[in-house]
């Protein structure tokens, strides 16, 4: 199953992404995490990279969808992929279509994760991420075992760069006039799910089930 995961910074987008990788068996491609990884390892992608995301900004299209283009054809995605973070806008998209049709593969559903603006910053301020493994805590609505430490990998937690608020904000006005108006593209083309991403992690993953016919 090839499905896209939408939403605004902060909607549970990589959460759910892991649910759905440990349900369906297919792997989980996030822009947003090959881009931290680039940015780590400081190759020229992630050097390039790195000012447009401390700044809330989108990595220019050509970067991210060299970086999708590679990943996709990697015989592990041949039996599916689960898009987190990619498409963010409309021509990110129209690359997408092209490269799937060139292997004959086309995208199944767009799942898009709908929380409001205020309820995002509360979650995002709060957020802790391991850099290790890229699992997700928040400091009081999903605390870790041991403060500051990962409880799957054992690595320190960390506040990622562009979790700040100025940063939120920005990203937030990046969403709505990038990313947002894939919803009417797919809407369009008969793609969209909406779920509800307030709730339980479980509740919201039912829903996401559901949605795409896999309960
Ligand atoms: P994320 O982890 O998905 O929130 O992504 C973090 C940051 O990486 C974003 O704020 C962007 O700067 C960059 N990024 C991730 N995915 C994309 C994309 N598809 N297009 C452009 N920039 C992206």
């Amino acid at each position: 199953m090839n499905l896209i995961l939408l939403g605004p910074p902060g909607a549970g987008k990589g959460t759910q992404a892991q649910r759905l990788v440990d349900r369906l068996h297919v792997p989980q491609v996030s822009t947003g995490d090959l881009l931290r990884s680039a940015v780590r390892e400081s190759t020229d992608l992630g050097r390039e990279a790195k000012g447009y995301m401390d700044r809330g900004q989108l990595v220019p299209d050509q970067v991210v969808i060299g970086m999708v283009r590679q990943r996709l054809q990697n015989p592990v995605c041949a039996g599916g992929f689960i898009l987190d973070g990619f498409p963010r806008a409309i021509g990110q998209a129209e690359a997408l279509a092209g490269m799937l049709k060139e292997s004959g593969r086309f995208i199944e559903h767009v799942v898009s994760i709908e929380v409001s603006e205020e309820e995002l910053v509360q979650r995002l301020t709060g957020r802790l991420s391991c850099p290790g493994c890229g699992a997700m805590f928040h400091e009081t609505n999903n605390q870790p075992i041991k403060a500051g430490i990962c409880d799957k990998c054992g690595d320190r937690l960390v506040k990622r760069e562009d979790d700040k608020e100025a940063t939120i904000r920005k990203r937030f006005s990046t969403y709505r006039e990038q990313t947002e108006p894939l919803k009417t593209y797919y809407g369009e083309r008969g793609l969209l799910r909406s779920v509800t991403g307030s709730g339980s992690p479980d509740s919201i993953s039912q829903a996401i089930f559901r949605v795409i016919g896999k309960t």
